[in-house]
């Protein structure tokens, strides 16, 4: 399986939120960064797997850690 590619925002709450890029339409999922569990089912519009193992899930949270740090939210 190929990792999806994904990108950390944060929401108007400052919620962070991972944004998954489909690896096969590039279709761009959004889901809450707190609602998200390692290899939970996730699927793309066009029914690719877009799941997040757990090495990924842990670099994202790290990655929305500093993003909040850079913004002094906790
Ligand atoms: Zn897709």
């Amino acid at each position: 399986m190929k990792l999806p590619r994904f990108d950390i925002d944060l929401d108007k709450h400052y919620k962070a939120t991972v944004v998954i890029a489909c690896p096969q339409c590039s279709h761009q999922t959004r889901q809450h960064l707190a609602s998200m569990a390692p290899d939970q089912p996730l699927r793309c519009s066009c029914g690719a797997d877009i799941s997040m193992p757990g090495s990924a899930l842990a670099a994202a949270r790290q990655q929305a850690d500093a993003i909040k740090a850079a913004y002094h939210v906790r």
